[in-house]
């Protein structure tokens, strides 16, 4: 095998490629027929960072050290990054394939800001401020692509947050137009054995309209004229693809994946205000109305708990002599950890029926927790629910929208497809067509390594699903220059960020 493409598609969901849809887009359809195909279990959390480069390294989010978009830079209560990809020490797929002398383009792939040098090119994510920064390798090509996109090159949709859902609309078609044309020119403009891309368009349609299509949804509004926003969608992204599959060479293998799915969102639950009534968390003074919750509104003698809002939560404990005003002792924490776990499961609906929430202890579900984990780690009604930060609601369970658009929730399972030689699949006993049960995540890198007929790397969690191939790994010795390493956003870009951030809901 000589190319592959990886076409990833953010949050693309299996009951809607797989399923519902599979007959209105021909081009996945093909692929799924001539290759195999499988719902994808992705990492705890299925969130965008830290899912696709534990993908793409086969590590989990403790190895990497980054559990989501923000996290705890040290035990004080402030001190919060944003996890771009100058903290990220990971040996990327790319990487392998580069000490192997093979050459890789990425466009967008998340938590590829700052681009690092690469035997390639380098076109950045969502996680670039803005496109005054320095987004690509080399960083001259950024010039060329509003030139290549025919347009403005559209890194991602801005003020998400909006009610005209018209121009919105407008705006995720532009986006994604102009990365498909992006991507065209520099499939054949280039030397390439690895080249991928990662359209986030699926997933800001999923948040945005969700409520049109689905009669389950408690906003869903019959006969609206975006109920087929969401379907159209994927038959023009399927049109796109077919597009890129026509000008490829024989023989090229191709790879299509999302980070995890989608769902419908029913609500959310404030953690911090369940914290207060419990007792767990303590403010300064009381609130008029709701706020976002900040540090200097708590009163930490007398807090042992407080929570981060998100498509996910993370709650963290208060604790005596890690935390500069700690209250937790060392000896109660365990005991704290698993009375605040089992009071989160039993926490039901606003009428108090089950909703099946899940909460995992970090070092429970990885290898091993470097920097700050969460204390614990929460699904909300199994992510049917999104958690919300803000305090002074007087309610657990809210439904409005303002923090976000909160149309649909991720769900743990996105899809995945491999066409690649036929002689592959019968060798590895799998057949054309075949849906296969049980892939991870964490398989899709070491798979890509087999396609190129290279080992997979002994640090990685995921096997091929072709069996994989023995053979040396004197090439996968590999090192980060520190220098390079956690370089993160200066205050104004940090700012740029947070908002968009917030805009799309991740936080
Ligand atoms: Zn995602």
């Amino acid at each position: 095998m000589n190319k592959l493409l990886f076409i990833g598609l953010d949050c693309a969901t299996p009951q809607l490629v797989f399923d519902a849809w599979r007959d209105e887009l021909p081009h996945l359809d093909f692929l799924m027929k001539h290759g195999v195909h499988g719902e994808l279990q992705s990492c705890i959390p299925p969130i965008t960072v830290p899912a696709w480069t534990a993908m793409m390294s086969s590590k989990d989010p403790g190895e990497l050290g980054f559990y989501g978009f923000r996290n705890r830079k040290s035990h004080r209560y402030e001190e919060l990054y944003f996890a771009n990809a100058s903290y990220n020490n990971e040996t990327m797929l790319w990487n392998y394939l580069e000490k192997a002398g093979k050459r890789s383009v990425l466009i967008g792939v998340p938590q590829t800001y700052p681009p690092r040098q690469l035997n390639g090119i380098v076109v950045g994510c969502f996680l670039t401020p803005d496109k005054s920064a320095d987004y690509t390798y080399p960083a001259g090509i950024k010039e060329d692509l509003d030139a290549i996109a025919d347009g403005d090159y559209i890194i991602d949709v801005k003020d998400f947050r909006t009610d005209n859902k018209d121009w919105l609309l407008d705006q995720i078609y532009r986006m994604t137009e102009r990365r498909f044309k992006v991507v065209r020119h520099y499939l054949h403009s280039e030397a390439w054995d690895f080249f991928m891309f990662v359209e986030m368009g699926i997933d800001r349609m999923h948040h945005a309209f969700w409520r049109y299509q689905d009669a389950g949804h408690r906003l869903y509004e019959p006969d609206s004229p975006y109920s087929n926003a969401i379907r159209s969608y994927y038959r023009y992204v399927d049109r796109q693809i077919g597009n890129l599959l026509d000008g490829l060479e024989p023989g090229t293998t191709v790879v299509v994946a999302s980070d995890h799915g989608a769902k419908k969102m029913v609500g959310a639950i404030c953690v911090n205000e369940w914290l207060m009534q419990k007792g767990y968390l303590r403010l300064n003074k009381p609130l008029d109305g709701p706020v976002k919750l900040t540090p200097d509104m708590i009163d930490w003698k007398k807090t042992r708990a407080w929570g981060e809002g998100g498509y996910y939560s993370r709650v963290f404990f208060n604790v005596k002599g890690r935390e500069p005003e700690g209250v937790v002792s060392a000896e109660e924490y365990e005991a704290f950890r698993n009375r605040l776990k089992e009071e989160i499961e039993s926490l039901g609906d606003e009428q108090g029926r089950p909703i099946g929430t899940r909460v995992f202890k970090p070092e429970d579900v990885y290898r091993t927790v470097r920097n700050i984990a969460p204390d614990l780690i929460v699904y909300f009604g199994d992510l049917d629910w999104r958690a919300a930060g803000k305090v002074g609601t007087g309610r657990i369970h809210v439904y409005e929208n303002d923090t976000g658009p909160d149309d649909s929730n991720h769900a743990e399972k996105g899809i995945f497809i491999l066409k690649t030689d036929p002689s592959r699949l019968t060798k590895a006993g799998l057949s054309e067509g075949q849906r296969l049960d049980g892939l991870s995540l964490y398989d899709v890198a070491p798979t890509i390594l087999d396609c190129f007929r290279l080992p997979t790397p002994s640090g990685m969690i995921g096997k091929s699903i072709l069996n994989g191939v023995s053979r040396s790994a004197d090439y996968l010795a590999w090192s980060i220059d520190p220098s390079e390493t956690e370089k993160g956003y200066s205050l104004e870009d940090e700012e740029k960020i947070k908002k968009h951030l917030e805009e799309l809901g991740y936080i």
